[in-house]
């Protein structure tokens, strides 16, 4: 059934808490940690709680969801108090998507280039 954790997906774990992870922000519906990996100062991910694969699946079968991770995404900027930041959603393994459960990447604390690579 559309939104239900996944046994095999690493961030529905994460909400589990089955997995750890440095969460920063959690609501009802979103969580939003620490990327392990880090690219800037500021890197985190923000996730629904419910299992979506990617972006566009989540808006398309949850739109006020998708709206939470949003929301999410200016509470992380303004947290961290940055001024600039850039919000990515990789879809699709040709984009870079390496976890397939939505997350927003929440990036800045430093100059960003564009086009990205
Ligand atoms: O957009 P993409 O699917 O590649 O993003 C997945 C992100 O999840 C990566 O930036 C990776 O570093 C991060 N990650 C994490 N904690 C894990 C596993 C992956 O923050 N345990």
């Amino acid at each position: 059934m559309a939104g239900e954790p996944q046994d095999d997906c690493l961030f529905c774990k994460i909400v589990a808490g089955h997995v750890p992870a440095t969460i920063v922000r959690e609501t009802d519906t979103t969580v939003a940690f620490r990327d392990i990996n880090p690219q800037a100062p500021t890197h985190v991910l923000v996730i629904p709680k419910a299992h979506y694969t990617d972006a566009a699946t989540l808006a398309a079968a949850a739109p006020d969801l998708a709206a939470d991770v949003l929301r999410e995404t200016q509470a992380v900027a303004d947290e961290d108090k940055l001024e600039s930041y850039r919000i990515v959603f990789n879809t699709g393994t040709g984009a870079g998507q390496t976890v397939f459960h939505a997350h927003a990447h929440v990036v800045g604390g430093r100059g960003l280039q564009w086009p990205p690579g």
